[in-house]
């Protein structure tokens, strides 16, 4: 696992970050690695939906809101449960292909 998201990561002379079958906090591989994933398809989602706006796309609720919101669950010490992230995930893949398409639309005009 790797995982430096927060202060208490591992940090000594041989360690830079949590590396170690599980976390300082105890989080698990398996979770830091879904939270890694949802934070990558938000940076995606947030890139489309950006670049749709600045080509003057309306705001779309649906990402406006989800964003944060799953932004927030993979907090530190907030949310371990792997089956949220699960449920999460789709979601996002579903925006980030709403937020792609709005851009494309966007630079076809
Ligand atoms: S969230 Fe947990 S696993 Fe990640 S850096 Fe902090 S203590 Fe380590």
């Amino acid at each position: 696992m790797f995982c430096i998201q927060c202060e208490q990561t591992l940090n000594n002379d041989k360690f830079t970050g949590c590396q170690l079958s599980k976390g300082i906090c105890g989080k698990e591989s398996d979770t830091a690695d879904l939270q890694d994933i949802l934070i990558y398809m938000l940076q995606g989602i947030s890139q489309y939906a950006h670049r749709a706006r600045e080509l003057g796309a309306a705001a779309d609720n649906a990402i406006d809101r989800f964003i944060p919101e799953a932004f927030f669950t993979t907090l530190t010490n907030v949310n371990f449960d792997e089956n949220r992230f699960l449920e999460l995930i789709p979601q996002a893949l579903t925006l980030r292909n709403k937020a792609k398409a709005m851009y494309e639309n966007q630079c076809a005009l």
